[in-house]
């Protein structure tokens, strides 16, 4: 019996292959690393740095050969197809705020490449300009500047001068109606979020929102994803307004309709670069989200789709079940990781197209022109690393 078993579990290790685990030779100065399958081929080893630091690199991949592969340095697009004949070592470096490439109609101090953490930047006004924003500014932990970005305008125009964020360059300099300005960053070593490309619209506001200049390495603190989300959530139920019904919720007080209704997408990455504990705080975050959505005094639909390389439809919006508080709750606790293990990749532009099809869908049942169709205002959440 003992050989047929040998030969049974050998069968089961695949056509010829000798089971391969990357070298644990992979350690961090100063920091700590997580894996999330081990020493295996498809595991991801992500670093983590104390506070004020990061790591670079940021992660490796074990790779079916037994190898780490490693991201390259954005630094260094021309080396793109370099192989490093060893492998980096990691470490943690400091995080350093983006310098401002210029300021209009003010000075700025003091001048430096870019700034420590903890460091201070200051803004003036010339003589017959007033200022927006935060005079002084102060570069956070996590590679972001806190305040607003300092603008000094005379009022001139018909909507208020845009301003230059720290790290952006700006292209155009009239503010009158229908004028544009475009953005992009003064160091490729940048990431820009926010809009390019901003209009002065007949209300005297900018079109889009305001473009930043990040590091890579930057992150949000939950603090300023809080306000982003209050304000998104503010403006989507803000938008169907009319009937004053108040609600307190996110700190603010807001207009919804009663007739109104919400469709919130759920879509939750369990591909294989999100950690199985990682999609358990999705999950979480996602419940937490619903139970708030639902304290509005307005209709909500909630649909679950979990993807890695393909979307699953866990819920529709078009179940009556995707109506009830506690069965979204319920199936949102029920959801698997696991149903994605034989297919890991991050298939996003699927996952999305399976909330499109959905839209179609009832669209089709509720026709175009209804208005009970026109009503609905659709909110995408995506859940992902
Ligand atoms: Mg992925």
């Amino acid at each position: 019996m003992a050989p047929l078993l040998a030969l049974l579990c050998l069968l089961q290790l695949g056509p010829g292959l000798a089971v391969l685990s990357c070298s644990q030779n992979v350690n961090i100065t100063g920091g700590n690393f997580t894996l999330s399958h081990g020493w295996a081929p498809g595991s991801l080893l992500v670093y983590s740095c104390p506070l004020g630091m990061y790591p670079s690199p940021a992660w490796r991949r074990c790779q079916s050969n037994g190898e780490w592969q490693t991201p390259r340095p954005s630094s260094l697009p021309t080396l793109r197809s370099f192989r490093a004949p060893r492998m980096v070592k990691a470490v943690c470096k400091p995080v350093r705020c983006p310098a401002p490439a210029s300021f209009e109609n003010g000075i700025y101090f003091p001048r430096l490449g870019s700034y420590p953490v903890g460091g201070n930047l200051s803004f003036e006004c010339e003589y017959g300009f007033t200022m927006r924003g935060s005079p002084v500014r102060y570069c956070r932990p996590n590679g972001l500047w806190d305040g607003e970005t300092a603008v000094c305008d005379n009022g001139a125009s018909h909507c208020p001068d845009p301003g230059i964020s720290v790290g952006t360059v700006r292209t155009g300099s009239s503010f009158d109606l229908g004028d544009k300005v475009s953005y992009r960053c003064s160091s490729s070593n940048l990431v820009l979020t926010g809009s390019e490309e901003r209009e002065c619209q007949s209300n005297g506001v900018w079109s889009g929102s305001e473009p930043i200049c990040r590091q890579s390495y930057s992150y949000d603190f939950p603090e300023d994803v809080v306000s982003a989300l209050g304000t998104s959530f503010t403006n989507l139920l803000g938008a169907t307004n009319p009937i004053q019904q108040r609600t307190k919720n996110l700190g603010r007080r807001i207009q919804i309709q009663r007739s109104g209704h919400l469709n919130l997408y759920l879509l939750l990455d369990a591909s294989q670069s999100v950690s199985e504990k990682d999609f358990d705080i999705f999950k979480e975050s996602a419940s937490l989200m619903v139970d708030r959505i639902f304290s509005f005094e307005i209709k909500v639909s909630v649909a679950i789709i979990t993807f890695a390389s393909r979307p699953k439809v866990v819920m529709s919006v078009l179940s009556d079940r995707s109506r009830n508080v506690m069965e979204v709750i319920a199936i949102l606790d029920s959801i698997s990781y696991k149903d994605h293990e034989n297919a890991t990749g991050t298939n996003i532009y699927e996952a999305l197209n399976s909330v499109y099809y959905m839209m179609n869908n009832q669209m089709d049942r509720l026709g175009m022109e209804s208005s009970a169709w026109q009503e609905i205002r659709h909110a995408i959440i995506l859940l992902t690393d």
